[in-house]
């Protein structure tokens, strides 16, 4: 079992305190996160850091963002071994319109998409919008 110190260090991350804190935050979510849900948890930390901090985990690849439609950018972990690819890592988002979170859903890749000749896809985002479990009761 490799510590998030290691961890953060094989993505060529250097650890610090203000870094292991918002990972473990994020790994502790089940849902996607916004900035400012970020920025509520670390109250006293300074924004720009907190800001910065996320920055550092996505150009590493180890977080994601999501954009669900409601002009709010999520964030969330990648899953263990993801690279982002847009061919085999991106997954399905999904956004409650009852409760307004937005979830991975890690297990559901998105299928390839096929686009003209000439044309170069960099990013893929599918959200599926509805009524999450929790909110169904099912
Ligand atoms: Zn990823
Ligand atoms: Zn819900
Ligand atoms: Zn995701």
């Amino acid at each position: 079992m490799k510590t998030i110190e290691q961890f953060l260090e094989s993505k060529d991350i250097r650890v610090t305190a203000m870094r292991l804190l918002v990972y473990k935050f994020l790994a502790e979510k089940e849902v996607t996160v916004t900035l400012s849900d970020i920025e509520n948890a670390f109250a006293k930390a300074d924004r720009t850091t907190l800001y910065r901090t996320v920055k550092t985990f996505e150009d590493k690849g180890i977080v994601h963002q999501i954009d669900d439609g409601t002009g709010i950018t999520k964030y969330a972990l990648c899953e263990k071994g993801c690279n982002c690819e847009i061919e085999t890592d991106l997954h399905l988002h999904f956004h409650c319109n009852n409760c307004g979170e937005t979830v991975c859903l890690t297990e559901h890749k998105i299928p390839q998409i096929k686009v003209p000749d000439g044309f170069v896809s960099e990013n893929v985002n599918l959200v599926v919008k509805g009524i999450c479990d929790k909110c169904s009761g099912q």
